[in-house]
């Protein structure tokens, strides 16, 4: 098993503690948010993946079944400046 499949699953094991006491892990920036301000995806009953609306507000979050699941990309809508005059 890959590292990133047993990261995936120690995630989703703890994500689904959280998620019975309403909060949940968002995937992308690791903060708790409520279950309300956050976009789950399950799979046969199994968490896979979250991310709360405000990383669901500046990336579009894309979703493709494959044959090993739930294959999630999210992309920045708009591009990070660096450097900018504030
Ligand atoms: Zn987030």
């Amino acid at each position: 098993m890959t590292d990133a499949g047993a990261l995936q699953r120690a995630w989703a094991r703890q994500a689904q503690l959280d998620a019975e006491r309403g909060v949940i892990e968002c995937r992308m920036c690791r903060r708790r948010s409520g279950l309300d301000k956050t976009l789950t995806i399950w799979r046969d009953g199994v968490l896979v993946f979250a991310v709360c609306d405000r990383c669901a507000g500046s990336h579009d979050v894309l979703r493709s079944p494959t044959d090993a699941g739930i294959e999630v990309r999210a992309r920045r809508r708009r591009p990070v400046v660096l450097g900018g005059s504030p």
